[in-house]
């Protein structure tokens, strides 16, 4: 058998056996969609949806083509617009069996790769072909998001959660609740809160820094873990005074202390600021927290003559769809714009773009039309993307959506 981590997750219809289609609800979907799953993505659009048979909300399903061709097993959601998402080639005979492998494999994966950090994801998503799926450790305590219909049902929780806590005996199991994502799945309201233990907080390690985590605060699952190699990379360069921009918690500006001669942490969160500030006593650091909307502070600071020999700058997601690109370009231009103009000769800029729908060539762009505008001769010292923690599957581009670069500015 293939192990479940490198299964492909939607097939030919070869791998039809024996031409029966196995008993229970059905799917059939568009030419468009076989093409789709034929060149490896796992996702179908409802759009691409020709009839549904007995498929109850979050069910394991047959995708066949309009034919009545088997593809493959799908979990379904009768509300999301990514209607099927692949799970199998094959049909899946004991579901939480399947699913038990797939944590097993998804924490097998990192652990020739994740060094230095006792917080990293270990679940992500797709990624790990547990579609709807996160799980981040901190310490000694999992947290836990549940993105779709299928993953929300009580015994798919049962299985993950018996697997997690077999692996990797957590004080505790929080699980963080998205009542957005909730919405758009139609499932019912859920509060965030404990799932295993009752230890709600603890301190976590990345690099050598350490960080409060409280399952009560914070956005996503608590930090950015996507970030923790760039964080690394980014104190290799830094020197002087240096301005981390969106700071959230503070990861990178404490991270950057132990090279710098100054550092100020600027957000517009004042309960990130805080916990930063706690992060900061206890890695005995001093840091400037200064909470403020970043463009109105860039454009002040610019316009003051204001000069730093590292800036990071680590905005949110500007685009949450392709229809909002130009204006999160436009973003990204202001900002790397005043940030260029502000660094001293050979000052290093950290730059990062978390939309996935900003793509690498269009982010360095955006970035090289801001040096020019800036006026300043810029090398590129490093292009990167997320921590191996969060894998980029080849053939399901969503999957990658981090990019992180790292320039110097030489004249
Ligand atoms: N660099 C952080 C992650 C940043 S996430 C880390 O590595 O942990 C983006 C951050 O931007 C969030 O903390 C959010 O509060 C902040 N933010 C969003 N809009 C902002 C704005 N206009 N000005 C300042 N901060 C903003």
């Amino acid at each position: 058998m293939v192990p479940a981590n490198r299964a492909p997750l939607a097939s030919s219809p070869r791998n039809q056996r024996n031409g029966v289609i196995p008993a229970g609800p059905k799917v059939a979907i568009s030419a468009r969609a076989i093409t789709r799953l034929k060149s490896g993505h796992v996702w179908i659009y409802r759009s691409d949806i020709l009839s549904t048979e007995n498929a109850a909300p979050g069910a394991i399903v047959s995708v066949t083509d309009e034919r009545g061709r088997y593809f493959g097993s799908a979990l379904y959601s009768s509300s999301s617009q990514i209607a099927l998402r692949m799970i199998s080639p094959e049909p899946v005979a004991d579901f939480p069996k399947l699913l038990r492998e797939r944590v097993r494999a998804a924490i097998a994966y990192r652990e020739p790769l994740v060094r230095d950090t006792d917080a990293y994801r270990v679940v992500f998503s797709e990624a790990d072909f547990l579609p709807g799926l996160i799980v981040d450790r901190y310490h000694d305590i999992l947290s836990l998001q549940i993105l779709t219909q299928a993953m929300d049902a009580e015994p798919v929780r049962a299985a993950l959660l018996a697997e997690l806590t077999e692996q990797l005996h957590p004080a505790a199991t929080a699980e963080r609740v998205e009542p957005h994502i909730r919405e758009l799945e139609s499932l019912p309201p859920r509060e965030s809160g404990l799932l295993t233990g009752d230890k709600a907080s603890t301190v976590f390690t990345m690099n050598g820094v350490r960080f409060h985590f409280d399952i009560r605060e914070g956005q996503k699952t608590g930090a950015f873990l996507d970030q923790r190699e760039n964080y690394a990379a980014a104190a290799h360069y830094a020197h002087g005074e240096a301005l981390d921009v969106f700071c959230y918690q503070g990861a990178f500006a404490l991270h950057l202390a132990p090279r710098c001669r100054a550092v100020t942490g600027v957000d517009s969160s004042r309960p990130a600021l805080e916990v930063a500030d706690k992060n900061a006593l206890l890695n005995q650091r001093e840091i400037e927290w200064i909470e403020a909307n970043a463009f109105d502070l860039l454009r002040d600071y610019a316009a003051s003559g204001r000069q730093y020999d590292t800036i990071v700058l680590d905005p949110p997601a500007f685009a949450k769809s392709r229809k909002n690109l130009e204006t999160a370009l436009r973003g990204y231009k202001e900002l790397n714009l005043r940030a260029l103009k502000m660094l001293r000769a050979g000052g290093i800029l950290v730059t990062c773009s978390c939309s996935y729908h900003v793509s690498e060539a269009e982010f360095l762009d955006v970035v090289a039309e801001s040096a020019r505008d800036a006026r300043r001769s810029v090398r590129l010292l490093e292009k990167r993307g997320q921590a191996k923690d969060h894998p980029m599957l080849l053939n399901v581009p969503e999957t990658s959506y981090l990019k992180c670069l790292i320039l110097q500015v030489s004249s």
